[in-house]
C-alpha cells in the first residue's frame, strides 16, 4: 500500500485522476520506471490488474540535461507582481514543475506558489492579490529536494532578521553537512530543499544587518547560487563566487519617469518587458538595491570563476546574453566548429529542434550544406500522456518529433543535435528519420561526450545512466544506429564560448569538479562502487561571524 500511495501522489502531481477507481482498494503498486501496475480488490476478491504507461512531458521531450531554476527580481515597479509573472514567463523554460512569487507592499510580504507552469499558475485574480512594488518569483525544476509544492520557492519567512524570501538557483555542494549539524543544534527544516539551509545559517548570524548575515550565511555553503533575497523594503541579488550560474541586472523607466530595477536569470526576460539590460551580477558580488540606490558589496573572497558552458550549449535562451556573450552566437560557433572537426559528404543539414537550429544553422554555414527543418516539433502537447495499449512505434518521440518525408526522402543527412544523455531519445529520433527515407544519417553532436553528472544546480542522470561514460563514440553510433557520429572537441567548445581564461565550468565533460567537497564525494563513490550522489560527509570550515566586505556604490 505505501509503494501506491506513493504512485498515486506522483500521478495525482502530474493531473492523473483516479476517480473510477476510488471506490476499490489496491492490493499493491510497483512502479518501473514510467510504467505502473497496479492489482485491486475488493471482499469479493481480486478485480482486476491495470498496467499504466504514463510519460511525463519532461520523459517524452528529450533526453536532456534539465536546469533546475529561474529567477526574476523586481523593485520600485507599480506592477511588480506584473512584472514578475512575465519575466517568469520568458524563463519557463528554466523550470516546469513549479512557480512562485512573493511581493512587498513595504509592510508585508505577500506569497503564491504552486505547482505547474506559470501562466497556468498566475491567474488575474491570483496577481491582484500580490500588491505592491517590490516582488521576486522563481521557476523551479527540482533536483535538491523532491518535486512537492513544500519545495516550492521562494521560501517566505518571519525570522529575527524580518520578513524576508528567498528564490534560489543552483545547488549547494554541503547542504547535507549543514543540514545534519543545524538539526543537531535544534533548528527545525520545514522543507528538503538545500535552499533552507542558507535560511537557517542567516536567522543564525551575529551579524548586525541583513547583508551582514546574508555573506556570512553564503560564506558557509559551497556550490552553486544565483540568490533573490526580498525584505519588505530591499532586494537583494547575489551570486556565489564561481558564478556558476547567471543572473543579470536590467532596468525600466515606470509610467511616472522613475528606475524599476530588474534582476533575472537571463536577458531575455528583460526583452519581453522592454527593459535595458544594464550588466552581470559578478561572481562573488551582492547587489543591495533599496530606496537608496544600487550597492555593490563583494561578501567573499574571490575564487575561480566556473560559469557553466552548459547554458552556452543548450540551457539558455539563444536570445539571451549569458556571462557577457550572445548565446546564439555561441551555438552558431559551436556548429561551425562542428563542421570543421566532423565533415561529411551529404545533401541536407537537419537539426533536432529547437535548442540544435543555432548549431545546425552553424554547421550548414561553414559546410555549404543547405539547412532544412526536416523535423517538426509539436510545442502544444500537455503534461502527461497515456500510451494506447496497441504499441505505436517511436510513439514518445513522435509526441514531440515529426519527420517531413518530402525534404528526408532519398537524402543523406547530417542530423545536429546539442548533446546525447542517455542516448535512447537520439537512437529513436535517428531510426524515424530512417523511416522516413533517409538514405544515410550523420549524427552531430555540439558539445563533448556528456560522462559525468552535475553538482551545481543541474538535473542529471547517474553516471551509470550517461551514455558516454562508460561507452565510445564508435559504441554510442552502433547503439543510435547511425552512419557516423561526431561530438564536438573540449577546446572547440571552449573557443566557441570565446573562453580563453578557462572561466567555464566543464565538469560534465572531464568529471574533474572545481569544488573539493564534490571531488571526495565523487572519489568515495567511484571507490565503493556506488554511483556519485550530491550528499557529502566532509565536515566543513564554520566561517567566522564577521568577513570583511568591500563595498562599492553606483550612481
Ligand atoms: Fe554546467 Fe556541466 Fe558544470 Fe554542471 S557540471 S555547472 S552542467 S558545465
Amino acid at each position: 500500500m505505501g509503494a501506491f500511495r506513493r504512485v498515486l501522489a506522483l500521478l495525482s502531481s502530474y493531473g492523473y485522476s483516479f476517480s473510477a477507481l476510488d471506490s476499490v482498494d489496491f492490493r499493491s503498486a510497483t512502479n518501473n520506471r514510467s510504467r505502473f501496475h497496479f492489482e485491486y480488490v475488493d471482499e469479493g476478491g481480486v478485480l482486476g490488474h491495470e498496467s499504466i504507461i504514463l510519460m511525463t512531458q519532461a520523459k517524452i521531450l528529450d533526453d536532456h540535461f534539465h536546469d533546475h531554476c529561474g529567477v526574476f527580481g523586481v523593485f520600485g515597479h507599480p506592477e511588480a507582481a506584473n512584472l514578475a509573472y512575465l519575466g517568469l514567463y520568458a524563463l519557463q523554460h528554466r523550470g516546469q514543475e513549479s512557480a512562485g512569487i512573493v511581493s512587498s507592499d513595504g509592510t508585508e510580504l505577500h506569497l503564491h506558489r504552486a505547482m505547474g507552469e506559470v501562466e497556468e499558475i498566475f491567474q488575474p485574480r491570483i496577481l491582484t492579490q500580490l500588491p505592491g512594488s517590490l516582488a521576486i518569483g522563481h521557476t523551479r525544476y527540482s533536483t535538491a529536494g523532491d518535486k512537492a509544492l513544500l519545495n516550492a520557492q521562494p521560501i517566505a519567512i518571519d525570522c529575527n532578521k524580518g520578513k524576508l524570501a528567498l528564490g534560489h538557483n543552483g545547488n549547494l555542494t554541503n547542504a547535507g553537512e549543514h543540514r545534519r549539524r543545524l538539526e543537531h543544534k535544534g533548528s527545525i527544516f520545514q522543507t528538503n530543499s538545500d535552499t533552507e539551509v542558507i535560511v537557517h545559517l542567516l536567522a543564525r548570524s551575529q551579524a548586525r544587518n541583513l547583508s551582514g548575515a546574508l555573506g556570512d550565511a553564503l560564506n558557509q555553503v559551497e556550490g552553486a547560487y544565483s540568490l533573490l533575497v526580498l525584505t519588505t523594503d530591499e532586494l537583494y541579488a547575489v551570486r556565489d563566487p564561481r558564478g556558476f550560474r547567471p543572473l543579470v541586472l536590467g532596468k525600466l523607466t515606470t509610467p511616472g519617469g522613475f528606475t524599476a530595477w530588474l534582476v533575472a536569470s537571463e536577458t531575455c526576460a528583460f526583452d519581453l518587458l522592454n527593459a535595458q539590460y544594464v550588466r552581470e551580477i559578478e561572481p562573488g558580488e551582492m547587489v543591495r538595491i533599496s530606496k537608496s540606490g544600487i550597492e555593490s558589496i563583494h561578501f567573499a573572497p574571490p575564487k575561480p570563476h566556473q560559469q557553466c558552458i552548459f547554458e552556452h550549449v543548450y540551457f539558455s535562451r539563444p536570445d539571451s546574453i549569458i556571462f557577457g556573450r550572445s548565446v546564439n552566437q555561441s551555438r552558431e560557433m559551436l556548429g561551425r566548429l562542428l563542421a570543421r572537426e566532423h565533415p561529411v559528404e551529404a545533401d541536407i543539414v537537419v537539426p533536432v529542434p529547437d535548442s540544435g537550429v543555432p548549431a545546425a544553422v552553424g554547421y550548414a554555414l561553414e559546410s555549404k550544406i543547405p539547412f532544412r527543418m526536416g523535423l517538426i516539433r509539436n510545442h502544444y502537447i500537455g503534461r502527461t500522456f497515456i500510451e494506447p495499449s496497441q504499441a505505436i512505434r517511436n510513439f514518445g518521440v513522435k509526441l514531440k518529433l515529426n519527420p517531413v518525408r518530402s525534404l528526408i526522402e532519398g537524402q543523406r543527412i547530417v542530423l545536429v543535435d546539442d548533446s546525447i544523455v542517455r542516448g535512447t531519445t537520439s537512437r529513436k529520433i535517428v531510426r524515424m528519420v530512417r523511416d522516413a527515407g533517409a538514405t544515410e544519417v550523420h549524427v552531430r553532436i555540439s558539445c563533448p561526450p556528456t560522462i559525468s553528472p552535475c553538482y551545481y544546480g543541474v538535473d542529471t542522470p547517474t553516471r551509470e545512466e550517461l551514455i558516454a561514460s562508460s561507452n565510445s563514440p564508435d559504441d554510442i553510433c552502433k547503439f543510435l544506429g547511425a552512419d557516423s557520429l561526431g561530438y564536438l572537441s573540449l577546446p572547440s567548445l571552449k573557443q566557441a564560448v570565446a573562453d580563453t581564461e578557462g572561466r567555464f565550468c566543464t565538469s560534465c565533460y572531464t568529471g574533474v569538479y572545481p569544488t573539493d567537497l564534490v571531488q571526495l564525494e565523487v572519489r568515495e563513490s567511484a571507490s565503493n562502487g556506488k554511483s556519485a550522489g550530491p550528499s557529502v560527509t566532509i565536515e566543513s570550515e564554520p566561517a567566522p561571524a564577521e568577513r570583511p566586505v568591500v563595498v562599492h556604490r553606483e550612481g
